[in-house]
C-alpha cells in the first residue's frame, strides 16, 4: 500500500483527525505548499528534512542554525536561498519572510519554549518536538503565546500518524476486546555519550523519561483514551555514574487510570527495549518494535497485524500542513494541551520517584 492509500486509511482510522480527504489525496500536486523552517540542524532535523521530500502539502524552505558551515551545506543540499537562512540571533526577522508558514523547533528541550514563543510572535505556526518543554508551566506560556498571536501549535507526536499505533489506539479506545485493564510499554536504547545535551539537566530537563518515556506515557494514554490520575515510580540503578551524574539512567513507573487500567513502563539508557502490550478483558494486542521508526510488528488475539510501513515524518507534516491550509484547528491529541498533559505526568513521575509516594495528578 502506498502512502497516499495510507493517508486515506488514516482519515478513516482516526476520526478526530481530518487528515486528507480522498478527493484531495487523489490530486497529484496541490496548488500550494506551506513553507517549513527548521530550527536546529541536528540529527532529527536532518532526518525530518530528508523525509519531508515526500510531502505533498509542505516543503523545507528555511533554516535556523548557530553553525554557519551547516547553513552553507544544508542550503546547497536543499536549495535554501540566502534570504531564508537565519541564526539564533536574527531569527525574529523571519516575521517578514512570506516563504515560511511553519517553524519547526527541533532543539534541545530547554530551548523549545523560547523558540516557540519567538516563532509565535513572528506570526508563524509552530511545531515543537517532544517533550514539549521542561515543565507544564512552560507549556502554558507556549500555548498562550500562540493563541495571543493567532497561530497554531502542534507537538511532533509522529506516532499519531503511524498505522500500527493507530490500530493499538483503535483496539483500546473502541474496546474491541473489552475494557483495557493492563498496559505494559517500555522504550530504551543503550545510549549516552560524554558531553551530549541529553545528559545535561539544564538542557534536557531530565533523562530518558523526558526523551523516551514520553512515548510510553502517550501510548498508555492513547490506548486507554484516558489521562492518568496517579503515578508511582522508582529510579533504576545508575550503572555509569560518570555519565549519569545529572539525569536518571533508568526509571520505572506505574500510571493509574480512572477506569482502573494500569500502565507500567520502564525507560532507560542502559539497554534496548521497544514494546507496547495491552491486555483487555477478552483479548490482548501488542507491538514490538512499537515506537521507533519501525519496521513495526504487531499482533492481537485475532492474529498478525498487517499495515504499511510508512514515512512517519512526511505523514505528520502533510497532515498538519493540510489542516493549516484548510484553516482547521490542530486537534487536541497532537496540540499543546496534549504536550502539557504529558509534562504534568512527567513531573508527577519524577516527584513520585524522588519522594517514594503515590502522586495524584489534576489537570
Ligand atoms: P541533536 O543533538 O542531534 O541536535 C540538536 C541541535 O540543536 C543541534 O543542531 C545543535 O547544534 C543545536 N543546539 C543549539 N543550541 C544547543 C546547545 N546549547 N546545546 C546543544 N545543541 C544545541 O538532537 P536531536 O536528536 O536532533 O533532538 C532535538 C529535539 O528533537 C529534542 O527535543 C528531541 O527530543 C527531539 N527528537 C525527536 C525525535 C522524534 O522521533 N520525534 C527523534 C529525535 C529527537
Amino acid at each position: 500500500m502506498n502512502r497516499r492509500t495510507f493517508l486515506r486509511n488514516v482519515s478513516v482510522a482516526s476520526s478526530a483527525l481530518p487528515i486528507v480527504s480522498p478527493a484531495l489525496a487523489a490530486m497529484s500536486s496541490p496548488a500550494k505548499k506551506l513553507g517549513v523552517a527548521l530550527v536546529g540542524l541536528g540529527r532529527y532535523a536532518e532526518y525530518m528534512a530528508y523525509q519531508m521530500k515526500e510531502c505533498q502539502y509542505c516543503e523545507f524552505r528555511g533554516l535556523v542554525t548557530g553553525t554557519p558551515s551547516k547553513a552553507e551545506s544544508w542550503s546547497k543540499e536543499y536549495n535554501i536561498p540566502e534570504k531564508n537562512r537565519y541564526n539564533y540571533q536574527n531569527f525574529d526577522q523571519i516575521k517578514d519572510n512570506p516563504d515560511v508558514d511553519i517553524v519547526y523547533v527541533i532543539l534541545p528541550n530547554a530551548m523549545h519554549k523560547e523558540f516557540t514563543i519567538r516563532a509565535a510572535k513572528a506570526k508563524k505556526h509552530v511545531i515543537v518536538e517532544k517533550p514539549m518543554a521542561l515543565n507544564p508551566a512552560e507549556c502554558v506560556e507556549m500555548m498562550n503565546a500562540c493563541r495571543e498571536n493567532g497561530v497554531q501549535l502542534a507537538v511532533g507526536y509522529r506516532l499519531h500518524f503511524e498505522p500500527y499505533n493507530l490500530e493499538m489506539k483503535r483496539l483500546g479506545q473502541e474496546k474491541v476486546f473489552g475494557p483495557v485493564r493492563i498496559v505494559e510499554t517500555s522504550l530504551g536504547y543503550f545510549s549516552g555519550q560524554a558531553g551530549e545535551w541529553r545528559l545535561n539537566k539544564k538542557l534536557a530537563g531530565g533523562g530518558p523519561l523526558m526523551n523516551l518515556g514520553v512515548y510510553c506515557i502517550q501510548a498508555g494514554r492513547y490506548i486507554t483514551g484516558e489521562d492518568p490520575m496517579a503515578v508511582t515510580a522508582q529510579f533504576g540503578p545508575v550503572l555509569r555514574k560518570a555519565l549519569f551524574s545529572e539525569v536518571e539512567e533508568s526509571i520505572t513507573w506505574q500510571m493509574q487510570f480512572p477506569s482502573g487500567a494500569i500502565c507500567t513502563s520502564t525507560t532507560t539508557c542502559a539497554a534496548g527495549i521497544d514494546r507496547l502490550y495491552a491486555s483487555a478483558e477478552k483479548g490482548h494486542f501488542e507491538l514490538s518494535p512499537a515506537i521507533s521508526y519501525g519496521p513495526f510488528k504487531g499482533r492481537s488475539t485475532n492474529g498478525e497485524m498487517d499495515f504499511p510501513q510508512i514515512n512517519q515524518q512526511a505523514a505528520q507534516m502533510d497532515a498538519i500542513s493540510k489542516l493549516l491550509l484548510d484553516n482547521q484547528p490542530i486537534p487536541d491529541h497532537i496540540g499543546g494541551l496534549e504536550g502539557w498533559k504529558d509534562m504534568k505526568v512527567i513531573e508527577a513521575v519524577y516527584k513520585a520517584a524522588r519522594t517514594q509516594t503515590k502522586v495524584s495528578i489534576t489537570y
